[in-house]
Protein backbone atom coordinates (compact mmCIF):
# COMPACT_ATOMS: atom_id res chain seq x y z
CA UNK A 1 0.00 0.00 0.00
CA UNK A 2 1.53 3.18 -0.82
CA UNK A 3 0.91 6.17 1.57
CA UNK A 4 0.14 10.12 0.09
CA UNK A 5 1.32 11.06 4.06
CA UNK A 6 3.38 9.56 6.44
CA UNK A 7 1.15 7.84 9.23
CA UNK A 8 3.61 8.09 12.27
CA UNK A 9 5.14 11.03 11.22
CA UNK A 10 6.20 12.90 14.52
CA UNK A 11 5.82 16.20 13.22
CA UNK A 12 7.42 17.58 16.80
CA UNK A 13 10.47 15.74 16.26
CA UNK A 14 11.68 16.05 12.79
CA UNK A 15 11.86 18.85 10.99
CA UNK A 16 9.32 19.40 7.60
CA UNK A 17 10.86 20.04 4.28
CA UNK A 18 7.62 21.16 2.95
CA UNK A 19 3.97 22.19 3.82
CA UNK A 20 3.08 18.59 2.34
CA UNK A 21 4.96 17.20 5.48
CA UNK A 22 2.51 19.02 7.42
CA UNK A 23 -0.52 17.62 6.08
CA UNK A 24 -2.26 15.04 8.42
CA UNK A 25 -1.12 12.81 11.76
CA UNK A 26 -3.81 14.90 13.81
CA UNK A 27 -4.15 14.02 17.27
CA UNK A 28 -7.78 12.53 18.56
CA UNK A 29 -9.38 14.94 21.42
CA UNK A 30 -11.40 12.90 24.17
CA UNK A 31 -15.04 15.29 24.04
CA UNK A 32 -16.82 15.45 27.06
CA UNK A 33 -20.09 16.86 25.71
CA UNK A 34 -22.45 17.49 28.20
CA UNK A 35 -25.62 14.76 27.75
CA UNK A 36 -22.90 12.48 26.53
CA UNK A 37 -23.77 8.78 28.56
CA UNK A 38 -21.07 8.30 31.07
CA UNK A 39 -19.62 5.36 29.48
CA UNK A 40 -19.11 6.45 26.00
CA UNK A 41 -16.17 7.81 24.79
CA UNK A 42 -16.24 10.07 21.60
CA UNK A 43 -13.11 11.01 19.99
CA UNK A 44 -13.05 13.94 17.94
CA UNK A 45 -10.39 13.97 15.00
CA UNK A 46 -9.24 17.84 14.86
CA UNK A 47 -9.04 18.07 11.51
CA UNK A 48 -8.40 22.15 12.20
CA UNK A 49 -4.46 21.20 12.91
CA UNK A 50 -3.63 20.65 9.08
CA UNK A 51 -2.12 23.45 7.81
CA UNK A 52 -4.43 25.13 6.34
CA UNK A 53 -6.84 24.49 8.63
CA UNK A 54 -9.02 22.09 7.17
CA UNK A 55 -9.39 17.94 6.66
CA UNK A 56 -9.51 19.54 2.85
CA UNK A 57 -5.46 19.28 2.90
CA UNK A 58 -5.24 15.86 2.59
CA UNK A 59 -7.39 15.52 -0.04
CA UNK A 60 -6.12 18.53 -2.13
CA UNK A 61 -2.67 17.25 -1.52
CA UNK A 62 -3.45 13.80 -2.85
CA UNK A 63 -5.23 14.68 -5.92
CA UNK A 64 -2.34 17.15 -6.52
CA UNK A 65 -0.05 14.12 -6.39
CA UNK A 66 -2.04 12.46 -8.61
CA UNK A 67 -2.56 14.52 -11.21
CA UNK A 68 1.19 14.90 -10.99
CA UNK A 69 1.88 11.55 -11.28
CA UNK A 70 -0.44 11.35 -14.49
CA UNK A 71 0.93 14.17 -16.45
CA UNK A 72 -2.28 15.87 -16.24
CA UNK A 73 -0.72 18.90 -13.79
CA UNK A 74 2.80 19.94 -15.03
CA UNK A 75 5.35 20.45 -11.60
CA UNK A 76 4.89 23.96 -12.41
CA UNK A 77 3.37 27.43 -14.39
CA UNK A 78 -0.15 24.97 -14.61
CA UNK A 79 -3.87 26.16 -14.28
CA UNK A 80 -5.99 24.97 -11.39
CA UNK A 81 -9.41 25.26 -11.47
CA UNK A 82 -12.06 23.80 -8.66
CA UNK A 83 -15.04 24.50 -7.54
CA UNK A 84 -14.99 24.30 -3.77
CA UNK A 85 -17.21 25.47 -0.73
CA UNK A 86 -13.91 27.02 0.50
CA UNK A 87 -11.88 24.64 2.34
CA UNK A 88 -10.64 22.29 -0.61
CA UNK A 89 -9.83 25.87 -2.80
CA UNK A 90 -7.96 26.96 0.03
CA UNK A 91 -5.83 23.94 0.40
CA UNK A 92 -5.32 23.88 -3.36
CA UNK A 93 -4.34 27.78 -3.67
CA UNK A 94 -2.14 26.85 -1.09
CA UNK A 95 -0.43 23.99 -2.87
CA UNK A 96 -0.32 25.79 -6.16
CA UNK A 97 1.23 29.19 -4.84
CA UNK A 98 4.12 27.00 -3.80
CA UNK A 99 4.61 25.54 -6.89
CA UNK A 100 3.88 28.66 -9.20
CA UNK A 101 0.42 27.61 -10.78
CA UNK A 102 -2.62 29.69 -11.35
CA UNK A 103 -5.33 29.28 -9.14
CA UNK A 104 -9.48 29.70 -10.17
CA UNK A 105 -11.61 29.00 -7.55
CA UNK A 106 -15.24 29.14 -7.81
CA UNK A 107 -17.18 29.13 -4.73
CA UNK A 108 -20.83 29.95 -3.78
CA UNK A 109 -21.44 33.53 -2.95
CA UNK A 110 -22.76 32.49 0.72
CA UNK A 111 -18.83 31.44 1.48
CA UNK A 112 -17.48 33.12 4.18
CA UNK A 113 -15.84 36.33 3.98
CA UNK A 114 -12.89 34.67 5.95
CA UNK A 115 -12.39 32.29 3.27
CA UNK A 116 -12.65 34.41 -0.38
CA UNK A 117 -9.84 36.81 1.87
CA UNK A 118 -7.85 34.01 2.87
CA UNK A 119 -8.00 32.30 -1.24
CA UNK A 120 -7.01 35.88 -2.23
CA UNK A 121 -3.89 36.03 -0.26
CA UNK A 122 -3.04 32.22 -1.28
CA UNK A 123 -2.44 34.19 -4.47
CA UNK A 124 -6.16 32.30 -5.81
CA UNK A 125 -8.46 34.10 -8.12
CA UNK A 126 -12.11 33.44 -6.98
CA UNK A 127 -15.32 33.32 -8.61
CA UNK A 128 -18.26 33.69 -7.28
CA UNK A 129 -21.67 32.03 -8.23
CA UNK A 130 -25.00 32.28 -6.85
CA UNK A 131 -25.69 29.91 -3.68
CA UNK A 132 -29.18 29.92 -4.84
CA UNK A 133 -28.22 27.68 -7.92
CA UNK A 134 -27.19 24.85 -5.88
CA UNK A 135 -23.68 23.26 -5.89
CA UNK A 136 -24.41 21.59 -9.69
CA UNK A 137 -24.68 24.81 -11.15
CA UNK A 138 -21.29 25.76 -9.79
CA UNK A 139 -19.69 22.87 -10.81
CA UNK A 140 -20.80 23.64 -14.18
CA UNK A 141 -19.93 26.70 -14.25
CA UNK A 142 -16.24 25.11 -13.04
CA UNK A 143 -16.81 22.95 -16.46
CA UNK A 144 -16.92 25.90 -18.43
CA UNK A 145 -14.22 27.24 -17.20
CA UNK A 146 -11.86 24.66 -17.86
CA UNK A 147 -12.98 24.45 -21.71
CA UNK A 148 -11.94 28.19 -21.94
CA UNK A 149 -8.06 27.23 -20.77
CA UNK A 150 -6.66 24.80 -22.26
CA UNK A 151 -4.17 22.33 -20.21
CA UNK A 152 -6.21 23.48 -16.94
CA UNK A 153 -6.59 20.92 -14.31
CA UNK A 154 -10.35 20.34 -13.06
CA UNK A 155 -9.29 17.82 -9.73
CA UNK A 156 -13.39 17.75 -9.41
CA UNK A 157 -13.50 16.58 -6.06
CA UNK A 158 -16.83 14.70 -5.76
CA UNK A 159 -15.70 12.30 -8.19
CA UNK A 160 -11.91 12.18 -7.67
CA UNK A 161 -10.95 8.46 -6.19
CA UNK A 162 -7.48 10.21 -4.72
CA UNK A 163 -9.93 12.20 -2.46
CA UNK A 164 -11.56 9.20 -0.26
CA UNK A 165 -8.15 7.51 -0.89
CA UNK A 166 -6.15 9.82 0.92
CA UNK A 167 -8.28 9.30 4.34
CA UNK A 168 -7.90 5.32 2.93
CA UNK A 169 -4.33 6.33 2.52
CA UNK A 170 -4.50 8.11 6.31
CA UNK A 171 -7.05 9.40 8.12
CA UNK A 172 -8.35 5.69 8.65
CA UNK A 173 -5.07 4.29 9.29
CA UNK A 174 -4.30 7.18 12.09
CA UNK A 175 -7.63 6.67 14.41
CA UNK A 176 -6.82 2.56 14.08
CA UNK A 177 -3.43 3.28 15.12
CA UNK A 178 -4.57 5.77 17.91
CA UNK A 179 -7.46 4.04 19.35
CA UNK A 180 -5.63 0.93 19.11
CA UNK A 181 -8.39 -0.82 16.80
CA UNK A 182 -11.15 0.22 19.07
CA UNK A 183 -13.66 2.10 17.55
CA UNK A 184 -17.26 0.68 17.65
CA UNK A 185 -18.96 3.96 15.41
CA UNK A 186 -17.86 6.35 12.78
CA UNK A 187 -19.29 9.28 12.70
CA UNK A 188 -19.12 11.31 9.44
CA UNK A 189 -20.40 14.65 8.29
CA UNK A 190 -20.69 14.28 4.53
CA UNK A 191 -19.60 16.64 1.48
CA UNK A 192 -18.34 14.72 -1.23
CA UNK A 193 -18.11 11.78 0.80
CA UNK A 194 -14.36 11.16 0.89
CA UNK A 195 -13.69 11.78 4.10
CA UNK A 196 -16.30 9.26 4.99
CA UNK A 197 -15.60 6.43 2.35
CA UNK A 198 -11.97 6.49 2.75
CA UNK A 199 -12.13 5.92 6.68
CA UNK A 200 -15.28 3.92 6.80
CA UNK A 201 -13.91 1.50 3.87
CA UNK A 202 -10.44 1.08 5.96
CA UNK A 203 -11.83 0.62 9.49
CA UNK A 204 -14.06 -2.14 8.12
CA UNK A 205 -11.46 -3.98 6.61
CA UNK A 206 -10.32 -4.72 9.93
CA UNK A 207 -13.70 -4.36 12.57
CA UNK A 208 -17.44 -4.39 12.40
CA UNK A 209 -17.61 -0.46 13.18
CA UNK A 210 -21.27 1.48 12.55
CA UNK A 211 -20.80 3.85 10.49
CA UNK A 212 -23.17 7.06 10.87
CA UNK A 213 -23.23 9.64 7.96
CA UNK A 214 -24.42 13.23 8.82
CA UNK A 215 -26.05 15.38 6.83
CA UNK A 216 -27.85 18.60 6.89
CA UNK A 217 -31.99 18.31 7.70
CA UNK A 218 -32.75 21.02 5.01
CA UNK A 219 -31.07 19.32 2.62
CA UNK A 220 -31.47 15.46 3.51
CA UNK A 221 -30.66 13.73 0.64
CA UNK A 222 -28.88 10.78 1.72
CA UNK A 223 -32.44 10.32 4.49
CA UNK A 224 -34.20 10.32 1.06
CA UNK A 225 -35.23 13.88 0.88
CA UNK A 226 -35.31 16.65 -1.54
CA UNK A 227 -32.27 18.97 -1.79
CA UNK A 228 -32.68 22.86 -0.39
CA UNK A 229 -30.25 25.55 0.91
CA UNK A 230 -29.03 24.87 4.39
CA UNK A 231 -26.76 26.34 6.80
CA UNK A 232 -24.25 23.74 7.18
CA UNK A 233 -21.32 24.98 4.80
CA UNK A 234 -18.85 22.17 3.60
CA UNK A 235 -21.49 19.23 4.06
CA UNK A 236 -24.87 18.47 2.23
CA UNK A 237 -24.17 19.19 -1.45
CA UNK A 238 -28.00 18.41 -2.08
CA UNK A 239 -27.17 14.84 -4.67
CA UNK A 240 -25.31 11.80 -3.77
CA UNK A 241 -21.77 12.21 -4.75
CA UNK A 242 -19.86 9.53 -7.01
CA UNK A 243 -17.38 9.11 -4.25
CA UNK A 244 -20.07 8.26 -1.60
CA UNK A 245 -19.87 4.78 -1.24
CA UNK A 246 -23.73 4.25 0.57
CA UNK A 247 -22.65 1.00 0.98
CA UNK A 248 -20.49 1.75 3.81
CA UNK A 249 -23.18 3.39 5.47
CA UNK A 250 -25.16 1.59 8.08
CA UNK A 251 -27.04 4.75 9.40
CA UNK A 252 -28.07 8.44 8.24
CA UNK A 253 -28.38 11.15 11.05
CA UNK A 254 -29.76 14.74 9.56
CA UNK A 255 -29.09 17.75 11.73
CA UNK A 256 -30.59 21.01 11.73
CA UNK A 257 -28.86 24.60 11.25
CA UNK A 258 -29.94 25.51 14.69
CA UNK A 259 -29.14 22.44 16.36
CA UNK A 260 -25.29 22.12 14.44
CA UNK A 261 -24.23 25.38 15.50
CA UNK A 262 -25.63 25.32 19.20
CA UNK A 263 -23.70 22.28 19.58
CA UNK A 264 -20.20 24.40 17.95
CA UNK A 265 -20.68 26.57 20.90
CA UNK A 266 -21.21 23.39 23.67
CA UNK A 267 -17.57 21.67 22.06
CA UNK A 268 -15.98 25.21 22.27
CA UNK A 269 -17.40 25.28 26.11
CA UNK A 270 -16.44 21.28 26.66
CA UNK A 271 -13.03 21.60 24.90
CA UNK A 272 -11.79 25.36 24.85
CA UNK A 273 -11.36 24.98 20.75
CA UNK A 274 -13.33 26.65 18.42
CA UNK A 275 -14.86 24.33 16.02
CA UNK A 276 -16.73 24.76 12.44
CA UNK A 277 -20.52 24.35 12.48
CA UNK A 278 -19.88 20.73 10.51
CA UNK A 279 -17.92 20.20 13.43
CA UNK A 280 -20.98 21.10 15.67
CA UNK A 281 -23.58 18.71 13.62
CA UNK A 282 -21.25 15.86 13.62
CA UNK A 283 -20.77 16.18 17.46
CA UNK A 284 -24.66 16.41 17.77
CA UNK A 285 -24.58 13.53 15.75
CA UNK A 286 -22.17 11.62 17.93
CA UNK A 287 -24.45 12.15 20.84
CA UNK A 288 -27.67 11.09 19.33
CA UNK A 289 -26.02 7.90 18.38
CA UNK A 290 -24.69 7.91 21.66
CA UNK A 291 -27.60 8.26 23.55
CA UNK A 292 -28.96 5.02 22.27
CA UNK A 293 -29.13 1.96 24.85
CA UNK A 294 -27.41 -0.10 22.36
CA UNK A 295 -24.24 1.87 22.27
CA UNK A 296 -23.10 1.98 25.85
CA UNK A 297 -19.32 1.81 26.54
CA UNK A 298 -18.80 2.19 23.14
CA UNK A 299 -16.12 4.41 21.48
CA UNK A 300 -17.09 7.04 18.66
CA UNK A 301 -14.90 8.53 16.58
CA UNK A 302 -16.11 11.81 14.80
CA UNK A 303 -14.00 13.98 12.46
CA UNK A 304 -13.81 17.86 13.36
CA UNK A 305 -13.37 19.02 9.56
CA UNK A 306 -12.15 23.05 10.73
CA UNK A 307 -12.22 25.59 12.89
CA UNK A 308 -14.40 27.66 13.86
CA UNK A 309 -12.38 30.93 13.15
CA UNK A 310 -13.68 30.51 9.45
CA UNK A 311 -17.20 31.55 10.31
CA UNK A 312 -16.52 34.24 12.84
CA UNK A 313 -18.08 36.89 10.59
CA UNK A 314 -21.52 34.63 10.06
CA UNK A 315 -21.65 33.52 13.94
CA UNK A 316 -24.93 35.42 15.18
CA UNK A 317 -23.78 36.03 18.82
N1 LIG B 1 -16.96 20.08 6.75
C1 LIG B 1 -16.37 21.08 6.08
C2 LIG B 1 -16.26 22.41 6.74
C3 LIG B 1 -15.90 20.89 4.79
O1 LIG B 1 -15.33 21.90 4.12
C4 LIG B 1 -16.05 19.61 4.20
C5 LIG B 1 -15.53 19.39 2.81
N2 LIG B 1 -16.36 19.96 1.81
C6 LIG B 1 -16.68 18.59 4.91
C7 LIG B 1 -17.11 18.85 6.20
C8 LIG B 1 -16.97 17.24 4.32
O2 LIG B 1 -15.86 16.51 3.86
P1 LIG B 1 -15.98 15.60 2.59
O3 LIG B 1 -15.99 16.48 1.38
O4 LIG B 1 -14.76 14.73 2.64
O5 LIG B 1 -17.24 14.81 2.69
Amino acid sequence: MTTETSPGLDRAACPARSLEDLVGNTPLLRVDLPGLADDVTLLAKLEMLNPLCSVKDRAALAMMRAAERSGQLPATGGTVIECSSGSTGISLAALSVRRGHRCIIVMPDNATRERRLLLRELGAEVVLVPHGEGLLAAWAHAEELQRTLPGSWLPHQDRNQANARAHYDTTGPEIWAATEGRVDVLVCAVGTGGTLSGIARYLKERTSVHVVAVEPARSAVLSGGEPGPHGIPGIGAGYVSDLTDLTLVDEVVAVSDEAAAATAREVVRATGLPVGVSSGAAAWASRTVGADPRRAGATIVTVFPDSGERYLSTTPR
